[in-house]
């Protein structure tokens, strides 16, 4: 799953080589964009919408570890990722790394379960991602205002901008064409990539090492979101390339992670997020 060679050759703009698949998945999703402009349909909001959740692991996985050597070319990578899915890139990095992976489930934590206390799956699933973006409103502001933060501000200024931008310029020269293509999969990744921390955390122990996060360890659903389904390595190693997470999960969480915890495919680790909410 690592996928061959994880480091950068020493004339690689990447640090780390596997992030190739990360541009190929993005450039896949800008053609996908472009084609479902010209060539108007509903069926492109699948394609779009499942790669546009490829993006959200990219921003995230970018977040923590970022993609290239120069700064000037993790902006491009940042500005190109806001478009794609619709919301800045810096806007997350406090609240995801200290929020959230500082205070895993904590009154701190803007995605934690709690914010759905005692609901059924269904209503927690429908009243959750609301909650979490209300909380990252509420707390987004004073936490990219602070005098220490200012140079992640401007970026998320910046970014927003840009976006504007690009969203008065679309809306300028075709209207329906821009509501048609984007909305969707902005919509639909944001709201997937924000319910998942449900049945990543929700039931678990926060305080456990090992038995904080539930796991999806098959290999298409991780290539297709670039190892995002290994959490609790994740969480053990926030700083660990994406790439390198499979044999950090098979050499030291795996022999230590509750078995229940190990869901394999998305669909079962959904199915068991319902199944313990529901009894
Ligand atoms: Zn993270």
């Amino acid at each position: 799953m690592a996928g061959g060679s994880a480091f950068g050759g020493g004339g690689s703009p990447m640090k780390h080589t596997a992030d190739i698949r990360t541009v190929f998945l993005l450039a896949l999703l800008s053609g996908a964009y472009v084609a479902a402009w010209w060539f108007p349909s509903p069926v492109w909001w699948i394609p779009c919408s499942i790669l546009a959740v490829s993006a959200c692991a990219a921003k995230h996985n970018h977040t923590h570890c970022a993609t290239f050597r120069q700064r000037w070319a993790n902006r491009c990578l940042e500005l190109w990722l806001t478009v794609l899915t619709g919301t800045s890139s810096a806007s997350i990095r406090v609240s995801h790394r200290v929020r959230h992976h500082g205070g895993n489930q904590s009154d701190e934590d803007f995605v934690r379960c709690s914010l759905v206390e005692g609901s059924q799956p269904l209503l927690a699933l429908l009243c959750y991602v609301p909650a979490v973006v209300a909380e990252s409103w509420r707390r987004g502001k004073g936490d990219l205002r602070h005098r220490r933060r200012l140079p992640l501000w401007r970026d998320c200024r910046f970014e927003r901008i840009f976006l504007w931008g690009f969203i008065l310029v679309s809306l300028w020269s075709d209207a329906s064409g821009f509501l048609r293509v984007f909305i969707v999969p902005w919509i639909a990744s944001q709201w997937f990539l924000i319910a998942m921390n449900l049945p990543q955390h929700d039931g678990c122990e926060a305080s456990s090492r090992w038995g904080h996060s539930r796991n999806v360890t098959t290999r298409f659903a991780n290539w297709l979101f670039l190892n995002n389904g290994f959490h609790t390595a994740h969480h053990e190693k926030p700083g660990l390339h994406w790439s390198l997470l499979p044999a950090y999960h098979r050499e030291r969480v795996a022999p230590n992670l509750p078995a229940a915890l190990d869901c394999g495919s998305l669909s079962n680790f959904w199915l068991t997020w319902w199944r313990e909410r529901s009894a």
